[in-house]
This record gives structure tokens, sequence and C-alpha cells, in this order.
């Protein structure tokens, strides 16, 4: 870590090969636009994509032992991860990899699994502006955050979300349409820290918008491991005699 984090932008990339209008507004994938912002960022020293058509699924044994934080970006093809490589990502964020869990991906299997509910939400796709308050303002996430911050089409999404309560709340959203939603989480699982961020609906140029780009970057730092020594579990010795 000291040489600086090693990113891997976990990106699915199916709909940018199927949808007209994904592939205009992000011709190289989603994922490389998110990573050319990262890469131009402080303490950040590599970034990778990694797509579900590429070997492995993306998520191959040297990606992941290179990688302290990962972002995730998925809809259309949850189902198509294996449960292997859902496992894989759990049990490495348990071990101290940082995750970044974006949009979609709140119905991801690596999400589900370490949130343990159900994780849905009230959803409606009608380009409606959403406002980002920032309600944590000393919280690492929101260094350079304005108090709100405005997207002006969204996709919408609405409470209830069923996840367990979180750790740290970054951001709610507030939506033209009148719902609210928790759209900035933090969650400690293990040695490793998550953090689901709302925006980035695949229709919508939500990730050009400087903001947004930041709060990811914040969230990478955050999220970094941070040295933690070999952790020491079961049947014990006394320290004191
Ligand atoms: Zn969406």
């Amino acid at each position: 870590m000291s040489n600086g984090i090693r990113v891997t932008v976990w990106n699915e990339g199916r709909h940018e090969k199927t949808h007209e209008k994904v592939r205009e507004l992000y011709p190289r994938g989603m994922g490389f636009q998110i990573a050319q912002y990262l890469e131009k960022q402080p303490a950040i020293s590599s970034v990778r994509v990694a797509q579900l058509d590429d070997p492995g699924q993306g998520l191959t044994d040297e990606i992941l032992d290179s990688t302290d934080v990962m972002t995730w970006w998925g809809h259309m093809a949850h189902h198509d991860v294996t449960d292997k490589n859902a496992a894989r990502v759990h049990e490495r964020v348990l071990d101290g990899m940082g995750l970044i869990v974006l949009h979609s991906a709140h119905m991801s299997k690596p999400f589900m699994r370490l949130m343990g509910t159900g994780c849905m939400l009230k959803w409606r796709d009608s380009g409606e502006r959403e406002r980002l308050w920032v309600v944590d303002p000393g919280h690492p996430i929101a260094d350079g955050i304005p108090e709100y911050f405005e997207i002006d089409q969204v996709e919408m999404y609405g409470e209830h979300f069923d996840i367990p309560q979180p750790d740290q709340l970054v951001f709610i959203s507030w939506f033209k349409g009148g719902e609210v939603f928790r759209s900035g989480c933090c969650w400690h699982r293990g040695k490793g820290k998550i953090f689901y961020f709302r925006p980035g609906h695949e229709t919508f140029p939500i990730y050009y918008h400087e903001t947004v780009l930041r709060v990811i970057a914040n969230a990478v730092r955050w999220a970094a491991p941070c040295g933690v020594p070999e952790i020491i579990r079961g049947n014990t010795q006394p320290i004191e005699p």
C-alpha cells in the first residue's frame, strides 16, 4: 500500500455491446470512463479495467492478488457472475480489499452476500432530477463535496432500500418525484470496507459528472486497506500470567 492504491474497475460491460444509446455515451465502456478519472487522482498508483466477458470474468487470481480496491458496476448480467466468483470477492473483502458498489450493483451477487439482506428498492426510469445531500460532512468520502449537488437526469431509486443499517451514512438523495434514498452508505466487513454509491444509470452521462467522479475517488481512498496485522482468532493463552 505504501506505493499507492491499486484499483480494479470491474465493469459488467454488456449494455455497451447491446444498447446503442449506452455505446454512444460510453464508446469504450463505462469502466474506462471511471478509470481514466481515477488514474489521475492522488494516492492511486494503478487502475485496471476488468469486464465480465474477460477471461475468468475479469476476476482471476492475478487480478484479485493485485487489487487494493475494486469498484463494481453490474446490471443486466448479475446472474452470469458465477457463485464461485462472488464468493471469492466476498472473501477478499473480509481479508481487506475495499469494494465500491455502484448504482445497479445493489443486486449484484457479491454485494448481496456481504449484506445478507434482499437489497431491493423502488425505481423509476423517467429521467428526473436528483439532489444528493451530504449528511456526514466530516467523512473522508465527503471531502471537497458541496453541501448538496444535483444530477439533472437520473433513474430514481427510492426507499425502502433493503440493506442492513449502514455503519456510516454519507449521502441521502431527494428526487423530483418525491422519494428519498440512502445513496452513500459505508459498512465494515471483516478487515474490509464497502461503500455503496447510487448514481450511475447507463443511459445518462452520470460518470461524466465531476462531483460523482470525485466521490468515487474519495471512496477508493477511504476503502483502501490500512496495513492491519495478521488477526489471530480461536483458543488462546492469557497474556498476563
Ligand atoms: Zn439503472
